[in-house]
């Protein structure tokens, strides 16, 4: 059995007291962070601050108020390149959204057609969230309109751990190849997708863009270390508001990133909440987070493996993090060998255990089977986990 961080326990406790939710619903446990995080009591301050002491617009009136909002969501922009460990700041740019999809579909639209000839290719991963698949099939419709062809391929994906196979990639990438989309943390396997290693396979020159839903919040992240070109993400998964989510760009290879259109009145609470979201969990420290839900989810998966029913999608194992293989994060999904995954989903909702059970929105080279998705955040206990356990053990 993979040890559990029990160091940690006197750390997490204080931080679960801070969010309201859970403490209200002792009898119900969350375990679908993957789709929208719970919020602590500071940021529901920061937004009740903000929307009793400034609301106003921003980038408009001249008003005290007015200038206190634009003012926050210009530090709020270098709260984010600090927070995801930007290199150089004074360089790339950081645009606001209402989450993971909005983000990646104006890098697609807006951005994209812009770095494309006729015959350049891109690489899209089929096996990750459709909210990263959609939109470059969109852009290259776009290009085809304005007589700009260009080739998708498909992300090559390892067997069993749903890794990406970088060794594939590395055959098929050609000096045409231009753009590659790829996923930091896996939102059904869980996997880290060691995106290092499609740097090395791309070469220098081909520009990456990283939807890091699953990861910011959950694992420190590196801009400096990671070398890629737009990482794109959800406030809401990480503490803030429903409605946030951000666009961090380099601006280094290819054109700069200028969302199209008029964007109208921006998110203002949500942005305020994104930044009372980042100080909290860096203040928490994204590091001890990853360390505590890794060991929440290496007990889950142990214990499923002595449960003969089920089966672990991805890599089954639990890794440690200094692993040089498929590390798993905070989502472990699993299937009963009789039980249907929505069916599952009820039985442990009338236990109080509020998972996902669906498709999860995969992309078309996902699972063709529906599964129970357990996700996790720091609120969550290995109590939780062992009663899940035990739960699962009597189906
Ligand atoms: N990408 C991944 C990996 C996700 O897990 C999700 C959310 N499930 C999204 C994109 C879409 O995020 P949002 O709903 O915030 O647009």
């Amino acid at each position: 059995m993979a040890s559990f961080p029990v160091h940690l326990r006197s750390w997490q406790e204080p931080l679960r007291a801070q969010f309201p939710i859970i403490t209200e619903h002792p009898s119900l446990a969350y375990l679908d962070s993957a789709a929208t995080s719970q919020k602590p009591r500071a940021v529901l301050d920061a937004a009740q601050r903000y929307l009793t002491e400034s609301n106003a617009n921003a980038g408009r009136g001249t008003y005290p108020w007015a200038n206190a909002t634009t003012a926050m969501v210009e530090r709020v922009r270098g709260r984010v390149k600090a927070f995801l460990g930007d290199p150089a700041p004074e360089r790339s740019r950081v645009d606001f959204t209402s989450g993971t999809s909005e983000g990646l579909r104006a890098v697609a639209l807006d951005w994209l057609p812009g770095l494309l000839a006729d015959g350049d290719e891109i690489v899209v991963p089929f096996g990750d969230h459709q909210a990263n698949a959609l939109p470059w099939l969109e852009a290259r419709e776009v290009l085809a309109r304005r007589g700009v062809r260009i080739t998708v391929r498909e992300m090559p994906y390892q067997e069993g751990s749903r890794d990406y196979d970088t060794a594939e990639l590395a055959r098929q990438v050609t000096a045409r190849t231009r753009f590659v989309a790829a996923t930091h943390v896996h939102h059904v396997y869980g996997g880290d997708m060691n995106v290092h290693r499609v740097r090395q396979a791309v070469g220098p020159d081909a520009v990456i863009c990283l939807d890091a839903a699953q990861s910011v919040g959950h694992v420190p992240i590196d801009l400096a270390a990671l070398d890629v070109d737009f990482v794109v993400f959800s406030g809401h998964k990480a503490l803030a508001l429903p409605g946030t989510g951000a666009v961090w760009s380099r601006g280094l290879r290819g054109p700069a990133f200028e969302p199209g259109g008029w964007a109208g009145t921006p998110n203002t609470v949500g942005i305020a909440s994104l930044e009372a979201a980042l100080d909290w969990l860096e203040e928490a420290g994204v590091g001890r987070i990853e360390e505590w839900t890794v060991g929440l989810a290496a007990r889950l998966t142990d214990g499923l493996s002595r449960l003969r029913p089920y089966e672990v999608l991805g890599c089954g194992l639990s890794l440690a993090a200094d692993s040089r293989v498929q590390r798993r994060r905070a989502v472990v999904t699993l299937r009963h060998e009789r039980i249907d995954a929505a069916d599952l989903g009820f039985i442990l909702y009338s236990h109080g255990f509020m998972v996902r059970s669906d498709g999860h929105c995969q992309a078309s080279a996902g699972e063709t089977r529906s599964s129970v998705r357990v996700s996790l955040h720091v609120y969550n206990t290995p109590e939780e986990i062992d009663r899940l356990l035990a739960v699962l053990g009597t189906l």
